[in-house]
């Protein structure tokens, strides 16, 4: 059955429109319509009065992990995956009553989770995997410690990263992820804050094997996403042809411009380093150590990307306790890029990262029924996500009411 909202101030994912006037006309999982007036609605048409709150897409988180039930990464390895499926579809279902109606795994769920939602098993947003991600020995995805040797020589494969050498290993390791469902494929590229055995400033991959991932994703007309903090890491994406930089912590001046020159996008996760920071007691002295090396940069790093014209997504990487703090990351953009930014970086540009522009993160004619309604506004005001259960009065998914506290009269 069509539906009619009306009474809303619109954030359609790229502006901030004027005025409580128009109306949108939902029908079966698209949005059927933008109008001017309420009075462009068919009679018949079912109504839903936002009361002046503000209608936007739904939120798009592009850095999520499904398999993060622990900050210790190494742990989660020795989960059953059946245990580990469960915790995954808690996260899920959360992220949804958050108001993120698409999340894009970087690195650990398997297409069993996309189906799981396609049936309604899971209540969860739209789901994008890239299957295991790939790491080097000793990567930032080996999360083997230091002590353990290699008996069978047959390498590493955990719950979140597998462990590939070489053009030949890494082109079948592409090919094997889209074999098995992956949309995106991730690679790690620079080391990181919680693998146990790798420094950050490390370069990882040579640039043969970024390319040859990059070759093999785009047969399958598709995209590498790859974890970088530094600033040569995230030059060498940039130039072997990675779409998407993700935290991208340390980039300076030039990198962003080489960056900006490729068209390449970063998706920037801050608030992880500041909650992070509120776990000390959870995490080991080396991860802390690493941490220290990068915490300070990010806003900076942004800074250089805005300068230099670089398109900035948004996205969350929370592990273990720190669930459930996802909205912070709005709230650290906002004080960098201003609110109205930050939205659209969680919309329309996470939505054009996954090749999705049109479909998702906008709220246009033809675009998919994922939309939510906040009271208040939000770009005046981003605190307003930090309560999303009363704040978050609507949300919906391909059309289907996750939540509507406007038509049962709750305020
Ligand atoms: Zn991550």
């Amino acid at each position: 059955m069509a539906l009619g909202l009306i009474n809303f101030r619109l954030f359609d994912g790229e502006n901030l429109l004027d005025g409580f006037h128009r109306a949108v006309l939902i029908d079966g999982d698209r949005i059927a319509g933008v109008f001017d007036s309420r009075d462009a609605l068919a009679p018949n048409v079912k109504r839903v009065d936002l009361q002046g709150a503000t209608l936007m897409p739904g939120l798009i988180d592009a850095h999520f992990h499904c398999n993060s039930p622990s900050l210790d990464v190494g742990a989660i390895d020795r989960l059953h995956p059946s245990h580990l499926a469960q915790h995954a579809r808690e996260h899920l279902e959360s992220m949804l009553a958050r108001g993120f109606t698409t999340v894009r795994d970087a690195g650990g769920a398997d297409y069993g989770l996309v189906k799981a939602i396609d049936e309604g098993l899971i209540k969860g947003p739209r789901l994008f995997i890239a299957g295991r991600a790939i790491s080097q020995t000793g990567g930032h995805g080996d999360l083997r410690p230091a002590h353990e040797f290699e008996i069978c020589g047959c390498g590493y494969k955990g719950a979140l990263a597998q462990v590939v050498d070489g053009a030949n290993a890494m082109r079948r390791a592409v090919r094997d992820e889209l074999r098995k469902g992956a949309h995106q494929i991730k690679l790690f590229i620079s080391g990181g804050v919680l693998s146990p055995t790798d420094p950050i400033w490390m370069d990882q991959f040579t640039d043969h094997e970024v390319k040859v991932a990059v070759e093999e994703a785009k047969r399958w007309r598709t995209y590498v996403m790859a974890h970088s903090h530094t600033a040569a890491a995230s030059a060498r994406c940039a130039i072997n042809g990675v779409r998407s930089i993700e935290h991208g912590t340390l980039i300076d001046q030039k990198t962003a411009q080489i960056i900006a020159d490729h068209k390449a996008y970063v998706v920037p996760t801050i608030s992880v380093m500041a909650s992070i920071s509120d776990e000390v007691a959870s995490l080991p002295q080396t991860a802390l150590d690493k941490l220290a090396e990068i915490k300070d940069q990010a806003g900076e790093a942004l800074e250089h990307c805005h300068k230099a014209g670089v398109k900035l997504g948004l996205g969350t990487d929370l592990f273990g306790q720190l669930h459930g703090r996802e909205l912070d990351e709005l709230r650290e953009r906002a004080k960098i890029d201003g609110s109205l930014n930050a939205l659209r970086s969680a919309t329309s540009v996470n939505a054009e990262i996954m090749d999705k522009q049109g479909e998702l993160g906008v709220i246009k004619q033809g675009a998919l029924a994922d939309v939510i309604a906040i009271r208040g506004n939000p770009v005046e005001n981003i605190a307003l996500f930090e309560d999303p259960n009363s704040s978050i009065g609507l949300i919906m998914r391909g059309g289907q009411t996750v939540r509507d506290t406007f038509s049962s009269g709750a305020d």
